[in-house]
């Protein structure tokens, strides 16, 4: 039995709405005009300029459309070469030779018959074929539409289908081990075990609720206490060590602070190693934030240059400076830049400490000499920031959370079950054990997951 076969098990048990069951109202939502949903089809390998496009298409009514379109449908899962015809009209028109792949469900990505055209990627043959899949009632897929359908026929839960929108955004080595680790079900799984030990400790609940306590030896409570304790601990824990992982996967923001004049945008403009930034011997030209994308130690990072902090009666220059603020609090990293003389306090929150102009003034110690004039010292400060990087997106946990929805989902659970070890009574114990495998459940997709499906999809691109 698979991962997913058991978590559709566990919580069929416990809570009343599974994936499967919600397929009932997805299906009428979703129905086209012959009772089923409607075959849907996108360019699954995008708009940038190719040789090749690859058009995918899902939904039962799949194979006549391939059928209509090729003559007949090719064997299943191999690739053929085919004539793709427009077949409307008065005369059959040959729209592009194509390589057609079919896939009958229930075993294709979405678990609907499904098909990909290998088109030649001209704008003109793929809007020809879009046109003539239109004529044959398909329609052109949402955004994770395709995701979307896999999930609901229980081809993958809703961390999985994350871990392949993740997979596809992925620009970093890191980003995308950790991407495929979720697609694989590191995570599902870790969650499904912990699923799996609540439902029994739930089941002993229930035995303490039903049968009189003079049935059931004494230890039972205490081993049920126990076992919430040693859950709730595990998952807290799991929850400060997995912090890592959600930064990872966002990526991180370095805020470059100090002064007007200390050589801010000059800095960042040597780490992105281009002119981002303006760079003024005027103090106060950096009126609004910069920002640079960047790969520092296998991490993402938005290097953002924001204006000098700094008194000013200058109205623009003083909304940059409260810009500034703002990326302070919110960065996962300050720079503070400063230029030798004088040295300025450290700011609160400030990481790391950068003296520029060290071709001018002796940096002090504490602080990162660099001279951004002569290129002094600063493949130190490279090598800082991407430890930092580094650092930031460590996590000692065994397949960690990767999105704020994963955090909140697991914080509720670690709450409710808190409520459950300081409630004496036995039936609000397990009042607050459902509700915290109703909180588990969510994160895997396999409770009450309507309102969640807008968001978790809706971030996909089209034709995924
Ligand atoms: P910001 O206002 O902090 O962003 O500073 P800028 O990057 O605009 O730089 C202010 C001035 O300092 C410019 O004239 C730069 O050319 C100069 N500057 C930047 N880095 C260095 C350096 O390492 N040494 C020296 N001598 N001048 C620098």
């Amino acid at each position: 039995m698979s991962h997913l076969d058991q978590d559709k098990e566990v919580n069929d048990n416990a809570v009343p709405a599974t994936g499967k069951m919600m397929m009932g109202v997805m299906e009428i939502f979703m129905q086209g005009s012959e009772g089923h949903p409607p075959v849907i089809f996108a360019l699954a390998s995008g708009l940038s300029r190719a040789a090749i496009a690859v058009m995918r298409l899902s939904g039962q009514g799949a194979g006549s459309i391939v059928e209509s379109l090729c003559g007949c449908l090719p064997a299943a899962r191999r690739a053929s070469l085919r004539g793709l015809w427009r077949r409307d009209g008065a005369e059959p028109v040959l729209l592009d030779r194509a390589l057609v792949l079919w896939f009958p469900g229930p075993d294709s990505y979405t678990g609907e018959d499904s098909a990909e055209l290998h088109l030649h990627a001209g704008p003109a043959v793929i809007n020809a074929v879009a046109d003539a899949l239109v004529a044959l009632d398909a329609r052109p897929a949402e955004p994770g539409e395709f995701s979307r359908r896999a999930f609901m026929h229980g081809r993958m839960d809703l961390m999985q289908a994350e871990g392949i929108a993740d997979l596809i955004e992925a620009e970093t080595e890191a980003q995308r081990q950790q991407a495929l680790a979720q697609v694989d079900g590191a995570q599902s799984q870790l969650y499904q075990r912990w699923a799996d030990r609540l439902r029994t400790l739930l089941a002993h609940q229930e035995a303490l609720i039903d049968f009189p306590d003079e049935e059931l030896p004494p230890e039972v409570e205490q081993q049920l206490c126990n076992g919430l304790q040693e859950l709730h601990a595990t998952m807290q824990a799991y929850l400060t060590e997995g912090e890592g992982a959600e930064r990872l996967r966002r990526g991180l923001v370095f805020a470059i602070v100090g002064e007007p004049n200390v050589g801010k945008s000059s800095l960042l403009n040597a780490l992105a190693g281009r002119d981002a930034a303006i760079v003024s011997s005027r103090a106060g030209t950096t009126r609004d934030a910069i920002e640079v994308r960047m790969v520092m130690g296998d991490v993402p990072v938005t290097l953002v240059d924001t204006a000098g902090l700094r008194e000013t009666e200058d109205e623009i220059e003083a909304e940059g400076v409260r810009r500034s603020l703002f990326h302070v609090k919110q960065a996962d990293c300050v720079v503070q830049v400063f230029a030798g003389n004088p040295v300025p306090p450290r700011l609160d929150g400030a990481d790391v400490l950068v003296c520029n102009k060290t071709d001018l003034h002796p940096a002090p110690t504490g602080a990162i000499g660099v001279s951004v004039l002569t290129n002094a010292g600063m493949d130190v400060l490279r090598t800082a920031l991407a430890d930092k990087a580094r650092a930031l997106t460590a996590g000692r946990a065994v397949a960690p959370f990767t999105r704020a929805r994963h955090r909140a989902a697991i914080e509720e659970t670690v709450r409710h079950i808190g409520q459950a070890l300081s409630m004496p009574w036995p039936e609000m114990r397990g009042e607050e054990m459902r509700l915290a495998m109703r909180a588990l459940g969510r994160l895997t997709g396999a409770v009450d997951v309507e309102a969640l499906l807008d968001t978790v999809f809706g971030q996909f691109c089209i034709g995924k």
